[in-house]
């Protein structure tokens, strides 16, 4: 559901976030910086991680919105 979804992919040498969609740092091992043209190997494991947190946190705030809702 996320998958279309941009994700900032910071660089270890420069810092600076190559923007990417879910799907494709899934389809990735690596990428090329967009800053400094560096070939950055992604950490997807821990990457993934990460996005399951945003996924919990986005599915948390609709149960929440629906929570609201049905008070109403
Ligand atoms: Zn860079």
């Amino acid at each position: 559901m996320l998958d279309g979804k941009k994700f900032g992919l910071p660089c270890p040498k420069c810092g600076h976030k190559t923007e990417e969609t879910i799907a494709w740092i899934k389809a990735h091992d690596d990428f090329v910086c967009a800053g400094c043209g560096e070939t950055v190997q992604l950490d997807n494991k821990r990457l993934l991680a990460d996005l399951e947190e945003v996924q919990k946190s986005v599915a948390e705030t609709r149960k929440s919105l629906r929570r609201m809702g049905k008070r109403r």
